[in-house]
């Protein structure tokens, strides 16, 4: 019998070790953390056998492969020690999509990877498919494809998941945009980032289609490198010759296979970004032959997801938007692109290699006041004390959301849009936004 190790007990990790143990598989789960309780109960229910706080070489080394979680990085001892073996390393969706023939919907890009998993996933189920939603949000593939099988799978995935793929093939690839993030895993080097995000077209042949966001600079440049058999489905906020979908005169067009158009202000998600989230939404479920009637009441009843442009409420005339998840430059350009009021920005947290440089046109015009959050503020402070807009620096979201009402006049927004990861304070973004939501709630 074959044996499979897998690195790191959570969702994917889990996940993998049970379809791992239901094709027959000789598994063993290694996490160096601590392994959540309903984790542990999962493996055990299977008997899977399983080690934390530590990876014991002895029985990691001895396997045929080695099924790693996206969040431990290739500089990890104990994975130069199994490249050093010569043991193949493949990530979760590689291996359930071994064992599935079901359509592959599978989007990537810098932001807005969930807003799109999650449009399209909610347009596919409105529309009556047997539809599952995996990747980084929902179960997991793996979990899945052993346990609750789908005709259909929307897939987030994230350049560490795309890292460690190799003979998967997406039937629709949609690539949202490529900007720099996650630098620190990708020694510092763009392109490496850039190779990542591409993998999402490999082993795409005729019969499948690539969505992808045709004025992006990064994957226009890509597109020149690749001989793509698919079908090559751009888009574009403007009308341009070639584009699949687009935005003219205030109507959201596709223009194929099936023509549809519906007027841009019953789009139910706003802000410039999500244009292209629902774009490649729509030209998915388009090419799935989904029909109209049901793509524009989907794309015009879907309710967002939490963390992501949020608004939490309004207290005292000062709006309040809980854009938690931007942990990039990137994300809080748009943010601050579709703010219509001026803004007091939060800032900070853990910075990722950030160059601030893209958003400081917009922090000049439209920020009235900013507000570091983070243990450490230098770098923040200077890139934009130069700029003359008063700041001020917290540790703490009560202290932060208290100097923000401080700073604001009625009328204006309190946008917490950090470009930065959120675990110097926070236990992750989430914990970051809720924190957020109640203090503003109990102001
Ligand atoms: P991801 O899963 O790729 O991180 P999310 O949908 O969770 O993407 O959104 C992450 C952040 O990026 C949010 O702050 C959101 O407002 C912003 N965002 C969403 N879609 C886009 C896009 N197409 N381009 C740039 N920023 C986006």
């Amino acid at each position: 019998m074959d044996r499979i190790v897998i690195l790191g007990a959570a969702e994917s990790g889990v996940g993998a070790a049970v379809l791992a143990k239901k094709k027959g598989f000789e598994v063993f789960v290694s996490d160096m953390g601590k392994i959540k309780p309903h984790y542990k109960q999962m493996l055990d229910e299977r008997q899977i056998p399983w080690e934390e706080g530590q990876h014991t070489e002895n029985l990691i080394l001895n396997a045929k492969e080695i099924i790693k979680s996206p969040g431990i990085p290739d500089k990890a001892p104990m994975i130069q020690k199994v490249r050093a073996a010569g043991i193949p390393i493949i990530s979760e969706i590689e291996f359930a999509g071994r064992y599935t023939n079901s359509k592959m919907v599978c989007i990537t890009g810098s932001n807005g990877k969930t807003t799109t998993t999650s449009l399209i996933y909610h347009i596919f189920k409105n529309a009556g498919y047997d539809v599952g939603l995996a990747g980084n949000i929902g179960n997991s593939l793996a979990l899945q494809v052993a346990e609750d099988p789908h005709a259909i799978y929307v897939i987030e995935l994230s350049s560490f998941q795309l890292d460690n793929m190799y003979d998967f093939r997406a039937n629709i690839a949609v690539l949202l945009n490529i900007t720099p993030d996650h630098l620190d895993r990708y020694d510092f080097k763009m392109q490496n980032y850039t190779d990542s995000k591409m993998r999402i077209i490999r082993n795409q042949t005729k019969d499948d289609a690539f969505v992808f966001w045709n004025d992006d600079p990064i994957i226009a440049q890509e597109l020149k490198k690749y001989h793509i058999e698919s079908r090559l489905c751009p888009f574009s906020i403007l009308k341009k010759q070639g584009m699949i979908g687009y935005i003219a005169d205030g109507e959201y067009v596709i223009e194929k296979p099936t023509p549809f158009n519906m007027e841009q202000e019953a789009l139910s998600l706003t802000g410039k970004h999500n244009l292209y989230n629902s774009l490649a939404a729509g030209i998915t479920a388009d090419l799935s032959g989904i029909s109209n009637e049901q793509i524009r009441k989907s794309l015009s009843d879907f309710k967002g997801v939490e963390h992501r442009l949020e608004r939490v409420c309004d207290v005292r005339g000062v709006h309040f938007v809980n854009d938690s998840k931007a942990t990039n430059v990137d994300a809080c350009w748009y943010a601050l692109d579709s703010m219509k009021t001026p803004v007091i920005l939060i800032l900070g947290g853990l910075d990722k290699g950030n160059d601030y440089e893209a958003i400081r046109d917009l922090v000049r015009q439209k920020c009235r006041g900013l507000v570091f959050l983070g243990v450490d503020n230098r770098k923040l402070h200077e890139f934009f004390d130069p700029i003359g807009i008063p700041t001020a620096e917290v540790r703490s979201m009560r202290d932060c959301v208290n100097e923000c009402y401080r700073m604001a006049q009625p009328g204006d927004t309190v946008l917490l849009s950090p470009c930065c990861a959120s675990f110097d304070l926070f236990k992750n973004m989430e914990d970051r936004g809720e924190q957020f939501k109640e203090f503003v709630r109990a102001l």
